[in-house]
């Protein structure tokens, strides 16, 4: 860490070039004010910052924390080039990421250490401007240093951690066998978690080829289409001990919870429509001891995923697809909507982001 007295490497700019969400659908690039530095803040320049499924929803109008007009962008990865007068454990110059999730420390979640269900939850690039710009300000306290991590892969520490909550949440019963529905860039991350964390088997289902490719190199015992699902009873004749969405496909999470094995559990990863309702049969859950299991976000587990990044533990380099200028904002929004192939879909910015 290099607590620097400084509180500014150089001269920054007054404006920089956002990628913005004004209203559902209906998105441009535009050149803003630079965010406000607060005392208690670092002001990083973005060098990576990458699409998620929920900028997904939030563009398409449905997802209640977000407001309009909005930066997006929750995953990224920059340098520090100014700090407020209160930071103190980093410095200009330091390569770090974020949790973007910035609950309240006040409400009863909060103070039971719940803060990912916090009462007032602000999420940076969901209620607040984030990341889809030249500079994103967050506060110090949820910021972490990622090494010699790429910047790249340091814009992947935020999906891996919300893999990282959701395995503290589950505590995986060692030699289970995992069926994974959903081979995207959550699916390729899920399936080395669960081998690492003592799964036997990882079964995963795409529609997608080239994502059933990706999931076999990244530890997939067998990666099929959904009609060659059969093929997975072999593994297990009974069922799984754990079944995983990361579609967010209501039918998909409809389906899971009968290829669980009796005491087996489905693990709801994957978002969902806010509106959405599957059926199940409370008696199946019942006769069978069936469990579910939910998990939302990150409860600090950051550090714990950028110790997986780098360790290699979780490989997500393979993971970046599609890398785009910030100019191209819109056709990033398109290709992570309409390509089935893509992976994850980043914006670059500058030489940094190269
Ligand atoms: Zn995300
Ligand atoms: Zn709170």
């Amino acid at each position: 860490m290099n607590a620097s007295n400084a509180t500014e490497a150089r001269a920054l700019p007054t404006t920089m070039r956002a990628g913005r969400i004004l209203a559902p659908n209906r998105v441009d690039v535009a050149t803003v004010p630079l965010p406000v530095v607060g005392p208690d803040d670092v002001l990083v320049r973005v060098a990576r910052a990458g699409i998620c499924g929920t900028d997904i929803h939030i563009l398409e109008g449905d997802y209640e924390l977000a407001r309009f007009p909005l930066i997006p962008g929750h995953e990224f990865a920059g340098t520090i080039v100014a700090v407020g007068a209160n930071v103190r454990l980093h410095g200009v110059g330091d390569r770090v990421t974020a949790d973007p999730n910035l609950p309240c420390g006040r409400c009863p979640e909060c103070q039971r250490g719940a803060v990912n269900q916090c009462h007032d939850l602000a999420v940076v690039g969901v209620s607040r401007d984030g990341a889809f710009a030249e500079y994103v300000a967050v506060p110090e306290r949820v910021v972490v240093d990622i090494g010699d991590l790429s910047f790249a892969e340091g814009a992947m520490v935020e999906p891996v951690a919300c893999v990282a909550w959701g395995l503290k949440r589950l505590r995986l019963e060692p030699g289970s066998r995992a069926l994974l529905f959903g081979a995207g860039p959550m699916g390729c991350q899920l399936v080395q978690a669960l081998k690492g964390a003592g799964a036997s088997a990882v079964v995963v289902v795409d529609v997608a080829p080239s994502r059933l490719a990706m999931a076999r190199r990244l530890g997939a015992d067998l990666a099929l289409l959904p009609d060659e699902l059969p093929a997975a009873r072999d593994l297990a004749p009974l069922g799984f001990e754990l079944v995983v969405d990361a579609t967010g496909v209501p039918a998909v999470i409809e389906g899971a919870l009968a290829h669980a094995r009796p005491g087996g559990t489905l693990w709801v990863f994957g978002v969902a429509p806010g509106d959405a309702r599957v059926k199940f049969s409370p008696y199946e859950m019942f006769r069978r001891d069936l469990s579910i299991v939910g998990s939302f976000a990150i409860n600090q587990t950051v550090p714990a995923a950028v110790s997986m990044v780098r360790s290699g533990a979780i490989d997500v380099a393979p993971l970046v697809s599609h890398v785009l200028d910030i100019e191209r904002f819109e056709e990033g929004l398109e290709i992570a909507l309409h390509d089935p192939d893509r992976m994850k879909v980043q914006f670059s910015f500058g030489e940094d982001g190269a």
